[in-house]
């Protein structure tokens, strides 16, 4: 290009999509929020070993300041509009990883009172199998929802309420 020559190695050239894209993906926010056995993995996940602070992926106690929900465990039909709720709560964009077999699809509780898969009532990104899942699992589960937000087309126009969304393919 003709300006990488007077400008050195001074400036860098990306798409605004690019940039919003790497931002957003580099801080991946989860309510701090689980329903059962899975959540333990979760807790797991984010504690040193796996250390999910690396990853710009920090836990935060209020739905305010969260952008992304792991619906970690059992879904009862009695828990689900809390889970909206909280859900309802979260800032756009948003994104929702469902994690273990239970989030996914009910798991072994084909019971009344279970929900069948939460992505019944809310969008889900990413899903993650096993029962329950181990913190490697959840992590690539995370990374797979942070290649899927690169993806994101028009993500700067969409927040100011230019044009519309495009849903990456993947
Ligand atoms: S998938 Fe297994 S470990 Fe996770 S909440 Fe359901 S029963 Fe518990």
């Amino acid at each position: 290009m003709g300006v990488d020559q007077p400008l050195g190695d001074s400036f860098i050239t990306a798409s605004l999509d690019g940039l919003v894209n790497w931002a957003r993906k580099s801080s991946i926010w989860p309510m701090t929020f689980g329903l059962a056995c899975c959540a333990i993995e979760m807790m797991a996940t984010g504690a040193s070993h796996n250390d999910l602070d690396r990853f710009g992926i920090i836990f935060r106690a209020s739905p305010r300041q969260a952008d992304c929900i792991i619906i970690a465990g059992t879904v009862t039909k009695k828990m689900l509009p809390i889970i909206k709720t909280v859900y309802e709560q979260m800032p756009e964009p948003k994104w929702v990883v469902a994690m273990g077999a239970c989030a996914c699809s009910g798991g072994v509780f084909d019971t009344y009172s279970v929900v069948q898969g939460i992505d019944e009532a809310l969008p889900v990104d990413v899903y993650i199998p096993g029962c329950p899942p181990r913190p490697e699992a959840l992590l690539y589960g995370l990374i797979k929802l942070q290649d899927k937000i690169m993806k994101d087309k028009n993500s700067f126009g969409s927040t100011i309420g230019l044009g519309q969304r495009l849903e990456s393919a993947a």
